[in-house]
């Protein structure tokens, strides 16, 4: 039995005090979810303090959505995953297509995060996923086989076990375009595939692959119940409790 997990990603949206009363309204429906379902919120930095303290004892988890490079020192504007893991962050969304696309993310950048990320005991949600052309042009697995290659390949077995992927197709993310239940499958499993080429069948089998990319309460049903999907990482959905608990209720 893999976790099944639902993952908001609040991207740059929210005032802490509008974060707190999100985070409040997902704790107050979240019983309507089965609770063997994981539900964590990646808010920005400045939410840290306030969404963690009002989700304590509710058993939804903080991610944060991006970490320095460097563990400390004359980074000015950056923050270092020690600091994320003092404040109780559990999770650090990695790779992003947004950090990758604007902010050039390398594969070479996010070997350095993610390692800072296990060194500080927490867990990274690795994210991959092909663009428009790469899907037309029929190499999402190719492209997908790379940006597992360059980094998970690096990991030691005992952090595989730790790690969560997200695939988001970047043809997806916040268009209303959605892969279709098949697609998702497909590409799931061929990744599960190359985790397994690595880290064996066993230890594949048991890593959370999230689908992401306008997943809401409507599409959600058909997505999950896909052998290889394991849950969402959920950008726009995620910023109303009703259809973030909404989707995490379609398991
Ligand atoms: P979306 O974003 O759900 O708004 O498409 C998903 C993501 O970028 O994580």
């Amino acid at each position: 039995m893999r976790r099944t997990i639902v993952a908001g990603n609040w991207k740059m949206n929210t005032t802490p005090a509008q974060g707190v009363e999100l985070l409040e309204g997902v704790a107050a429906i979240k019983g309507e979810a089965k609770a063997s379902v994981e539900l964590i919120v990646g808010v920005p930095f400045t939410h840290i303090c306030a969404v963690g303290k009002a989700a304590q004892g509710t058993g939804i988890a903080i991610a944060a959505q991006n970490c320095a490079d460097h563990a400390k020192g004359a980074y000015t504007g950056e923050v270092s995953a020690e600091m994320l893991a003092s404040m109780g962050v559990e999770y650090v969304i990695l790779g992003h297509s947004e950090r990758r696309e604007y902010y050039g993310e390398t594969s070479e950048t996010l070997n350095k995060k993610i390692e800072l990320v296990y060194q500080n005991g927490m867990s990274p949600i690795y994210c991959i996923g092909e663009k428009q052309q790469e899907r037309e042009a029929n190499r999402q697995n190719e492209v997908c086989r790379a940006q597992i290659q360059e980094v998970v390949f690096n990991l030691t077995p005992e952090q595989f076990e730790k790690l969560i992927i997200a695939y988001e197709p970047v043809w997806a993310i916040g268009t209303g375009l959605t892969a279709t239940d098949d697609q998702a499958q497909e590409i799931h499993h061929y990744i599960r595939q190359v985790l397994a080429e690595k880290f064996g069948e066993q230890a594949a089998s048991k890593c959370p692959i999230l689908y992401g990319g306008s997943c809401k309460p409507s599409n959600a049903k058909g997505l999950f119940e896909k052998a290889d999907v394991d849950g969402g990482l959920i950008g726009g959905a995620s910023l109303n409790a009703q259809d973030f608990v909404g989707i995490a209720k379609a398991f």
